[in-house]
């Protein structure tokens, strides 16, 4: 009896190995179709100052829309991207289209935006990683303090010292770097010391609870006062409600990006959107850090 049902779960253990594989190999021929195509496109999702509710950046966010599959997130495709190297020329067209809309947006009259760039580990890797991003900045003409890389400590794993060179790099031509989804995975507040970070970016599940529990809040004041202490500045990412907004600002998040403030958008929709939250942005006063 045990040995059937064991047989039994290995076929259909070998089975789903069998179907992700095939589903893998038909996600990558359709992204590599897409890539061919240039059917991938970015939306962008405004980064406000909880102090006075100002637009301070937007974070570019690929987006794929495939004629078989509808909709991909990029949760599904990006890591079939990394696995078959497409996400160096695919990350390299996401950097240079998001610094040509942050050109145009400054061009536009919406100021001195940051634009906040995911980053993936196997970008980080490439040697010439550096003089590449560089490059774009030059050919873009985007100036190196308007442009903000996204990583994530996953990426240090087994390679922190050349990171951090790399990183060093970028921090000494001006650019910023934030560390995103902290809070998750490998998070360590040795990361948070060790690598030359501007910003750091607290994940949806921290922010989630904010407004109801105690030890919610607790957490997130913790982080901010610590990462404030080490000059890095804060984001509450996944920012949904006016209550988080509330208490997130009182507990010294710097930063909030989430669906409360907007969906990431079409480049062609970031104009009315600026208009309309000059309008309704929350004008709360300005908190002391040390207040809370
Ligand atoms: P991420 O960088 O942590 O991006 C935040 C994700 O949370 C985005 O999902 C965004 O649409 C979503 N989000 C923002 N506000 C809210 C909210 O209030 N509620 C909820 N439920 N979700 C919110 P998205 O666009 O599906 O991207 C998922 C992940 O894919 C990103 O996580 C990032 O790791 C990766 N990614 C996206 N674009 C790129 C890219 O151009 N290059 C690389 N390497 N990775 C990317
Ligand atoms: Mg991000
Ligand atoms: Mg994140
Ligand atoms: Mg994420």
């Amino acid at each position: 009896r045990a040995k059937e049902s064991g047989r039994g779960r290995i076929c259909t253990f070998t089975a789903d190995m069998n179907r992700n594989v095939v589903e893998r190999m038909r996600l990558l021929s359709r992204v590599r179709l897409a890539f061919d195509r240039q059917a991938f496109t970015l939306h962008y999702q405004p980064q406000v100052a909880t102090a006075d509710g100002r637009v301070r950046g937007f974070e570019a966010l690929v987006r794929w829309t495939d004629a078989e599959l509808g909709p991909v997130s990029p949760d599904r495709f990006i890591p079939v991207c990394e696995d078959s190297g497409l996400i160096i020329p695919l990350g390299l067209w996401v950097l240079e289209t998001a610094c040509i809309e942050a050109v145009g947006l400054a061009c536009r009259g919406a100021g001195e935006v940051t634009m906040s760039v995911n980053m993936s580990a196997v970008q980080l890797a490439q040697h010439d990683f550096v003089p590449r991003v560089l490059e774009v900045l030059a050919r873009t003409g985007l100036p190196p303090h308007r442009l903000e890389l996204e990583i994530t400590e996953s990426q240090m794993i087994g390679s922190l010292d050349a990171a951090i060179g790399k990183l060093n790099a970028l921090r000494q031509a001006g650019i910023q770097i934030a560390l995103d989804d902290f809070g998750t995975g490998y998070s360590s507040l040795t990361y948070l010391r060790t690598l030359p970070i501007n910003t750091l970016k607290l994940d949806k599940a921290f922010i989630d609870d904010v407004h109801r529990r105690a030890d919610a809040r607790g957490l997130v004041s913790s982080i901010s006062r610590i990462a404030h202490d080490l000059n890095r500045s804060v984001v509450a990412e996944g920012v949904e409600e006016a209550g988080q907004w509330e208490v997130l600002s009182l507990m010294g998040c710097d930063l909030i990006q989430g669906y409360f403030v907007s969906r990431p958008l079409p480049a062609d929709r970031i104009d009315a959107f600026l208009a309309s939250w000059e309008d309704r942005r929350p004008r709360l006063p300005v908190v002391d850090d040390h207040v809370v």
